[in-house]
């Protein structure tokens, strides 16, 4: 974190200077990304959400404990079920049985689909952080831009940068939908797998 610091505003005849596109602000109103999440204050303001590098995934152990609420709630089922044989109610037989199987059912789905989402995330991780990390975030006017040009000229929206990140590393389906909305400026790469930077 220091060393960013000082590599922005020490040394201003360096190759890559941290100016922004947008407004020409520099120094402390523009921070790496990294440096600006980190802040305190961009985390009341909603700010590190707006420029996260990936998805919060669900741990394994959260899956365990998402697979054992859902069999207690599938056993809730198969007692109901129980009680309508011993009792003769029909009713409670079929009903119970069918709240266990949809539970069971709905239990493995959801696990599933966070064991997909942990291991899209873990896949993209390197390349998130490649695209992620040397990106720079202007306070004056709130925009993400990457002091080298590349992969992408101009000024961006801090939506337009987690879309493109999100999208090269692979997980771009896990955007909320007022992100996934936001169109990228012409002539970036995009779209999973994408080269960037060649443009
Ligand atoms: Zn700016």
């Amino acid at each position: 974190m220091s060393t960013e610091k000082t590599e922005t505003y020490g040394r201003a005849e360096g190759p890559v200077a941290a100016v922004c596109p947008g407004c020409g602000g520099t120094g402390p109103a523009v921070r790496t990304v990294a440096d600006a999440c980190a802040d305190p204050e961009s985390r009341s303001g909603g700010l590190t959400d707006r420029l996260e590098k990936s998805p919060g995934v669900h741990s394994g152990s959260d899956s365990v404990v998402h697979f054992l609420e859902g069999m207690v709630m599938a056993g809730i089922g198969v007692g109901l079920a129980y009680s309508g044989v011993q009792n003769d109610k029909p009713l409670y037989t079929v009903g119970g049985s069918l709240l266990a199987v949809l539970l069971f059912i709905g239990t493995i789905w959801v696990i599933r689909g966070e064991r997909r989402e942990r291991r899209a995330v873990l896949a993209g991780e390197a390349h998130a952080e490649r695209l992620w990390s040397p990106a720079h975030h202007c306070s004056s006017c709130d925009s993400v831009f990457y002091p080298g040009g590349s992969p992408c000229p101009g000024p961006l929206t801090p939506e337009q940068f987690k879309k493109y990140v999100w999208t090269e590393a692979g997980y771009g389906k896990q955007l909320d939908n007022k992100v996934k909305g936001v169109s990228l400026p012409p002539g970036m790469p995009s779209g999973p797998g994408g080269t960037p930077g060649h443009a």
